[in-house]
Formats: C-alpha cells, structure tokens, sequence
C-alpha cells in the first residue's frame, strides 16, 4: 500500500482536501426525499372534488385504515403533527393536575409538550449509553404513585426495550405510550409486532425530516376502541358527529388533518417499505464500514436488525479522541459530509421546564409546593454526557448511493484517525 498522501490525510478543515464536493441528498430538498408523480396526482385528484376537509372526505379516513393495517394496529387517529398525535395519546390518559407521565431525557421537545398540556408534570428517565433511549431501571427509578403514563420514544430508528417496560406498567396501570417518530417499522426485539404496537397507544410524525413525509401531520394508532374514540373525539373539538348533535362531549382541540396532506401521506405510506428497506441497506453498509473504530460506538449495534436508522447515531469516546460532537462534526462538515449532534442539552435543561414557564408566571403545573426546583442538571447524568459531548448524529437518508455512504465512511474514519 502507498503511504496516504499528506493533503489527503490532512483535514479539510485544517486545510487538506475535502473527501467530497458534491452536496449530499438533503432532506429539507427535493434530493432527499422521495416526493413525485404520485403525490402530484393525488393532490390533483382532491383539488378537483371540491373537498380538502376530512368531515365527509374520503382520504384521511383511507389514511386512517391503511396506516393501521400497516402497523399491525386496530385503530388509527390522524391529526396535524407529531406532537399532536402525542397529545392525543395524553388527553387519552386524562391525568389529573399535577399527575405525572415518564420520558426520556433525550427527545423531541413534542413529546414534553404533549405532557405539559394536559396539565401532568414531564419526569425524566436516563437513557442507555449505547441506544440513547430509556431502559426498565432508569424508568423504574422515577415511577412514583403519580405516575399515570410512560412515553417510551425509539430514538433515531432504533428500539428501546419496550416490551420489559410494558411488562412492568401494565400490571400497576401504568399507560405505555410509544413515540415512534423516527422509528417507522421498526421491529423491537424479543416480542411479536412493530414499535407502536407493544405499548397500548403508538404515535407517529409525518414532518418534513421524519422517513416519510407530508409536510407535517400525525397518526396515533391503538388496538384500545375506547382509547381510539376518546382521541377522535380529542383531534375534532369533542365534537360526536355521527350523532348529529352539536356539543362537545368531551374537551377536544382541532388537530383535524385535512385532506391534502392526508392524500399525500398514502402515497407516503405506499413507499414507505421501500424507504426502510434503502436505510437497513445504507445502515448495514455503514455499520460494516465503521465498526473497527476504537474511537466510536455505533449505537445501531445494540440493536442488530431492527433499526431503520432514521440517523445513523455514533458516540464518541471523548476521552480518547480529546474532542467533542461539536469539532467532530465541523470537521466532517468540512469534508463534505454534514453531521450534527442532537439537542446540545437534555429536555429538562430547555427554558420552559428548567424556568418552569408554561402558565404565565404561576410555574403550573411543574412548579413545587415548597418553591423548590423540578429540574436540574445532574439528573440524568447519561444524557447530558450523550447530547453535551458524546452523540453525533450522521444523516442516513434513502437516497444515498453507494458512492455517497463510502464517501460518509470515509469522513468518519478520516476525522477519527485525525484525533485518535
Ligand atoms: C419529530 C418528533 C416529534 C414531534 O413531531 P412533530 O411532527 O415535529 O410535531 C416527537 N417525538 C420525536 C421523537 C420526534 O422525533
């Protein structure tokens, strides 16, 4: 083997030859994302009837049916986002004042929001060093008497152990709701069904970065009819329109898909096994292109053959490498291959939990009797070493050709002998 040419070894950053110069597949851009012919005829197909309300439309209600059969699923409620389909899935819970619902330190903020308005206080549970999702002791840990639900999210495609969870909240009546927002079909290992399907109430996002789009929107699905009607009714002011009579049964918000999105979500739908499957494929080649690395773990190796690597999440040993997510990913910025880490801070360290400023100036409902602070750094000592220093998160996008994912192996590697 010839020895590597200096200006090849050398960082882009520092000045060496970047390892690419064509951008990558992008997903905020048409590049990324597999939006086409489909989508435009269906589109065409709603305009021309005249009704983009789903109230006697035909294409959420499809989209409803489908999702459901795809998920393995009784029911499926649509609404406007992620975080709506979550508060869905809370409003279903309807938790006293001052209850408690269980999540992650790591995760969208949609998922805290969803908790907060219903008037439960957000606990947080540590998450696992190698998925970076909550496991059965660190929620253990933090379940009290108030605990009336656990939101267990599947982080960046890969599966936390929601069936041990379950196992445990079940029998003290304990709600498992599972956010799957960025892990469409994945499998969690151990048990029969598809994230979303093991808790009693799974909720899904179709936002612009998720691994199908339509703009935004949201599904939650259940198996529970009486959970699926009180969401209905939830995402639709309360209303009960199959009985004619206008009053809100119950307190409901208007979270109502229209139709427009709802037709492009099941084109959506048609490709998303499609997507899964170009992401195993991407995310085995990547895995077997960086798995030597002493100076990284790949969290997609704690679960073999169920993520759908909606990321493709690294964590760096710090202490080897003498550097952070942040000059690893300029770095590999610089090369050509955009990497980023995740949130920078855990949920609970974000302004309106840590300030406790929901309600105006009353601290409702996080703030404590005795005035003293809900949150602090140190609680969750695992996330914030993830998201402050460790965790960088490389785009693992279906469209990404052979040529781009060696391209993104060769970034990696090239920054970590750099440091290592
Ligand atoms: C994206 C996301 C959400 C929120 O979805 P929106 O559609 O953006 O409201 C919630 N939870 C997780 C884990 C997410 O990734």
């Amino acid at each position: 083997m010839p020895l590597p040419d200096a200006a090849l070894s050398r960082l882009a950053i520092d000045g060496g030859r970047p390892v690419r110069s064509a951008p990558m597949p992008d997903w905020t851009a048409a590049t990324g994302r597999r939006f086409g012919a489909e989508e435009k005829r269906a589109l065409a197909r709603v305009i021309d009837s005249g009704r983009l309300w789903r109230v006697g439309g035909t294409e959420v209600s499809a989209l409803e049916e489908e999702f459901a059969h795809l998920i393995g699923s009784r029911f499926a409620v649509a609404s406007t986002s992620g975080t709506s389909a979550l508060h869905l899935a809370t409003a279903a819970v309807d938790p006293d004042p001052g209850d408690e619902m269980v999540l992650p330190a790591i995760t969208d903020w949609g998922t805290a929001a969803a908790i907060v308005a219903t008037n439960a206080v957000p606990v947080f549970a540590d998450v696992d060093p190698l998925t970076a999702c909550m496991t059965l002791e660190s929620v253990v840990r933090v379940i009290t008497p108030r605990t009336r639900a656990v939101i267990v999210v599947h982080m960046f495609g890969g599966a936390a152990d929601v069936d041990a969870i379950v196992a445990y909240c079940r029998p003290r009546g304990i709600t498992v709701i599972e956010d799957c927002a960025q892990a469409y079909l994945t499998v969690p290992p151990g048990g029969e069904g598809l994230a979303g399907t093991r808790g009693d109430i799974g909720c899904f996002s179709l936002q612009q970065a998720k691994h199908i789009s339509a703009g935004d929107g949201g599904l939650t699905v259940t198996d529970d009819p009486a959970i699926a009607e009180r969401m209905r009714l939830f995402a639709d002011k309360g209303w009960p329109r199959e009985t004619g009579v206008r009053s809100s049964a119950l307190f409901g918000m208007n979270y109502r898909m229209n139709e427009l999105t709802g037709a492009v979500a099941r084109c959506q739908l048609q490709k998303l096994p499609q997507v899964i499957e170009d992401r195993r494929s991407i995310g085995r080649r990547l895995l077997a292109g960086l798995d030597d690395l002493e100076g990284l773990r790949l969290a997609s190796n704690a679960t073999p053959g169920s993520h759908t690597f909606w990321f493709f999440p690294l964590f760096l040993d710090t202490q080897r490498l003498g550097i952070d997510y942040r000059t690893f990913t300029d770095a590999m910025t610089a090369e050509g291959v955009p990497a980023g880490g995740y949130l920078g801070v855990p949920l609970y360290a974000m302004p309106p939990l840590m300030e406790e400023r929901v309600y105006g100036s009353t601290g409702f409902p996080l703030r404590r009797p005795d005035g003293s602070a809900r949150y602090h750094w140190g609680d969750c000592p695992v996330a914030e070493r993830l998201v402050g220093s460790d965790l960088v998160v490389v785009p693992a996008n279906e469209n990404l050709t052979e040529q781009d994912v060696d391209d993104t192996i060769a970034a990696v590697r090239k920054v970590h002998d750099a440091y290592a």
